[in-house]
């Protein structure tokens, strides 16, 4: 049973016919192998050239580079039916490549390397991460220790990151180093192959959800890469890494999005085809009116998510509190919604053959990843107090 969607302002005619193209590329390509890849905790190395195929990589970005020229709105019709394959790793690793780990590259970064990574990530070839978190420093980005030194021509790079989605398998990481002295003036953004001398991947990271996304640990030790490898100017960086969250965060609010869409589905056919004392699950008032509950937290995540991303598309500076209020309401929402389809199925939701256990761990991250809630929080206070 599908989920009736309100009207949007926002949507158009082309949004909705991309949005046809995603889900076909879903049906196809990620659902059959959703289970298999949750428990493998990877998805293949293929499906980037095949998203790419589709245009679903690198939607945002100049066509020069093999971009889409496209928007954020479509970014969250993107975002919204990728989810929808029941395995939120893939979303997430493929978004990684496509929003994460480039955007930065795409704004800022000299022709040479633009084409040296941006193009061939569009194309699905090559794979990004972004490397910010470190043990030491996830929310206080202005923490990190990763240090690039000035050597000639080069930087040489020591330090550790952790956390990084698509770490296992990056040909590249978009690297927070820090090439002054302490607090956020002292960090710039460099690019690192993964194939220099001295870089080395910690641990596979084992993660209570999103599990098909790889997560791994980096070590640098005297890693050393061109000048060249510099994105943007020195000093500037974190400017870059605040200012390019805006799209992780409404990547995360559009995934809640289409996740919510998704489990209220589930939860109308199971409710209308299970009975109890009688009648259908969906004739007790009370599950009536939490799943009224549902639709609306849904309705309502996903009008501030199109605000947030009209104004970011608009270049309007109020995108970055629309986007931490759409990301901060958004997580809370999937997962009020996760908690209760969870509640709604009882002993049946219990059950891994059900995706929706799996749904339920999944979007615990939210209120982590790209900024924690009480991060967006801080955010939005600030334009009040
Ligand atoms: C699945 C996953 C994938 C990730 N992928 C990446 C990636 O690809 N690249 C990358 O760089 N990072 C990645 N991260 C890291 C992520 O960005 C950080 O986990 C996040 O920013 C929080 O940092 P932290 O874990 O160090 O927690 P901390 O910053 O230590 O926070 C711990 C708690 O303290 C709270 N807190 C911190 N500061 C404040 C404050 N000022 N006011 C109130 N409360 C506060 C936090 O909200 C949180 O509840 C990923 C994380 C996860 C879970």
């Amino acid at each position: 049973m599908s989920y009736p969607r309100q009207p949007s302002k926002y949507l158009n005619r082309d949004l909705d016919a991309f949005r046809t193209v995603v889900a076909s590329f879903v049906d196809h390509e990620i659902r059959p192998y959703a289970d298999e890849w949750e428990s493998a905790g990877e998805f293949p190395r293929e499906l980037y050239p095949k998203a790419a195929e589709a245009g679903l990589i690198g939607l945002r970005y100049d066509p020069q580079w093999g971009g889409g020229g496209g928007t954020y709105m479509a970014t969250c019709v993107l975002c919204e039916e990728l989810v929808k394959g029941d395995t939120v790793g893939t979303a997430v690793g493929l978004m990684a490549q496509s929003e994460f780990a480039v955007s930065v590259l795409a704004d800022e970064a000299s022709a040479e390397l633009k084409a040296e990574y941006l193009a061939p990530a569009i194309r699905g070839e090559l794979i990004g991460a972004i490397g910010v978190s470190e043990p030491g420093a996830g929310s206080d980005v202005g923490a990190i220790t990763t240090r690039a030194v000035r050597d000639g021509g080069d930087y040489v790079i020591s330090g550790q990151k952790t956390f990084i989605t698509n770490g296992v398998r990056a040909d590249f990481v978009t690297l927070a180093v820090r090439t002054g002295g302490d607090g956020p003036s002292g960090i710039s953004v460099v690019i690192l192959p993964t194939d220099t001398a001295g870089f080395t991947m910690g641990r596979r990271l084992d993660k209570l959800g999103s599990r098909a996304s790889d997560t791994a640990e980096l070590f640098f030790d005297e890693c050393r890469i061109p000048v060249r490898n510099l994105i943007g100017e020195e000093g500037m960086g974190m400017r870059y890494v605040l200012s390019h969250f805006a799209g992780e965060r409404l990547v995360i609010g559009a995934f809640a999005v289409g996740i919510m869409e998704r489990l209220v589905e589930f939860g109308l056919e199971y409710g209308n085809a299970r009975r109890a004392f009688g009648k259908p699950l969906t004739a007790f008032q009370s599950w009536r009116h939490r799943l009224a509950d549902m639709a609306t937290r849904l309705e309502a995540t996903r009008l501030l998510t199109y605000q947030a991303a009209d104004l970011l598309d608009a270049g309007d500076p109020a995108g970055e509190i629309a986007v931490s209020m759409a990301k901060v309401y958004a997580a809370e929402s999937v997962q009020f919604v996760a908690t209760e389809i969870l509640q709604f199925h009882g002993g049946y939701g219990q059950m891994e053959e059900s995706p929706i256990p799996r749904y339920y761990r999944d979007v615990a991250g939210f209120s982590i990843g790209a900024g924690t809630s009480e991060i967006q929080r801080e955010i939005i206070a600030r334009i009040l107090i």
